[in-house]
């Protein structure tokens, strides 16, 4: 139409805590028009993911549905298979749709997050687990259950009982320190259930580092170990996988233990799609500036665990992979993204550290908020009412809310739906998901 404006066209890769956050906020009256292609219909919030699988929450209660928390936003469930830079367009594969479809864009931003890091351990991908995804939580608490279950009909002597009681997690960071403590409870209480002495399990936490989380500081480090000693987890720090069998793993030691569930959370990488453009990287993440803009490219934008993001509190260095820098990273990514249609100045990406809140399993957390050090059930209410205000939707605030009441006062779901099929969460997944959308 002549004399008519076209809206500009802003394209969002990821419905994660970056893109998440920065969708919602372009999407204003007379904003631009908003795209943002997600695998997935819902946000997740993935700290709440180790409850997901010691079965403390119901699954859905961490999943945001995307459609009804960013009205405004065209949401397009597919995977951003390609990207032509230079004719600001993208290839988007949609279930369904045989050949996908082509996106336009003005304003590209890149926040697709990251993967899990897998080694070149024998048998490791074959055989462990991650815990990026809901799937993959599910599936471990599926899977532990379905192993308790097993042992309790087989001689107790036997190695495959022993297998089935044994819990490897591999990754002493916040994650797998919290994957280890929830599967711990979760183990605990299914031996009453299927009557066998809880002291038969084994559930052992591996680190190549020297102490556990040190994201937390020493001291609160120090006091999440004792803790989990304390609570029969078996710590084994300077020591890593070699290999892994079929109901086995060999440590870096030479010890073999028996195992039955094997979780590998000892790390991300940047999706691979930001590898397969023509961007520079810095270990794998889009470098950008200051603005989250790509150098050279003033149309495009990264942020997240995908992206390198200088770290103004320590120049030289880039921020580290967490949920409390990509949602205000996607905060200012679309300040920027509308400074930059409306040729305002840009604005720097600036934090301050809110500390962390590690949950630790029944009455136990670390946490730091502003850097004050907490433990016990001090840290419990912190970890707790933080997970409630960051939860950005209030029927999941209530949901999970009310899951936290129950689990105090009923007796844990012991309930293995066996829904999500073990090639769904094969360890190299989330590559070949990329190419192929969950239907
Ligand atoms: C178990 C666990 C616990 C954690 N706990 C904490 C915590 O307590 N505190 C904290 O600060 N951080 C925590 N983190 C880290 C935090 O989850 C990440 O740093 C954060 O999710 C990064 O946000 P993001 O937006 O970059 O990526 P994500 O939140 O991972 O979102 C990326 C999105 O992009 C989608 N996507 C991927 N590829 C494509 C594609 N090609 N096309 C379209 N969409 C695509 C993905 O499906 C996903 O929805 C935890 C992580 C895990 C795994």
């Amino acid at each position: 139409m002549e004399g008519s404006v076209r809206e500009p066209r802003v394209l969002v890769v990821g419905g994660g805590f970056a893109g998440f956050e920065c969708a919602r906020r372009l999407a204003r009256p007379g904003g631009p028009a908003v795209t943002l292609v997600s695998p997935e219909d819902y946000f997740l919030y993935t700290p709440l993911l180790p409850e997901v699988a010691g079965s403390v929450l119901d699954p859905r209660h961490a999943a945001v549905p995307l459609a009804e928390s960013l009205p405004g936003v065209r949401v397009l469930r597919g995977v951003v298979a390609d990207v032509d830079l230079d004719e600001h367009t993208a290839e988007v594969a949609v279930p369904d749709a045989a050949g996908g479809r082509t996106e336009r864009w003005d304003r590209l931003v890149l926040t697709p997050g990251s993967v899990t890091r897998v080694l070149d351990i024998p048998g490791l991908a074959e055989r462990a687990r991650g815990l990026k995804t809901l799937a993959e939580a599910v599936y471990l608490r599926d899977h532990l259950l379905g192993q308790l279950e097993r042992s309790a009909s087989l001689p107790p002597g036997d190695p495959a009982c022993r297998a089935c009681r044994t819990v490897v997690v591999v990754g002493a960071s916040y994650a797998g320190t919290e994957l280890v403590a929830q599967l711990r409870g979760l183990a605990h209480d299914a031996a009453l259930h299927y009557r066998f002495p809880a002291s038969d399990l084994h559930v052992v936490l591996l680190d190549v580092a020297a102490e556990v989380m040190p994201e937390v500081g020493s001291r609160l480090g120090r006091r999440a170990l004792e803790v989990l000693r304390s609570r029969g987890v078996d710590v084994r720090l300077e020591t890593t996988l070699r290999s892994v069998q079929s109901d086995t793993v060999t440590l870096s030691d030479g010890q073999t233990l028996p195992c039955g569930t094997l979780a590998w959370v000892t790390g991300v990488t940047a999706n691979p799609l930001v590898g397969r453009l023509p961007l520079e990287l810095h270990q794998g993440r889009a470098v950008v500036d200051e603005h989250l803009q790509v150098p050279g490219r003033p149309d495009v934008f990264a942020a997240g665990d995908a992206a390198a993001v200088p770290d103004p509190t320590e120049p030289g260095s880039v921020t580290p992979p967490t949920a409390q820098h990509a949602t205000r990273q996607g905060r200012t990514l679309a300040r920027n993204v509308l400074a930059s249609l409306g040729g305002d100045r840009l604005t720097p990406y600036r934090h301050r550290d809110l500390g962390l809140t590690v949950d630790l399993g029944p009455g136990f957390a670390v946490a730091n908020p502003f850097g004050v050090p907490l433990s016990g059930l001090a840290a419990k209410a912190v970890t707790r009412g933080y997970h409630l205000a960051a939860l950005p939707r209030r029927a999941n605030r209530l949901q999970v809310g009310l899951d936290w009441l129950l689990m105090a006062t009923s007796p844990r779901p012991l309930v293995s739906l066996g829904l999500v099929h073990p090639e769904r969460v094969a360890l190299d997944g989330g590559q070949r998901e990329a190419a192929a959308p969950a239907r």
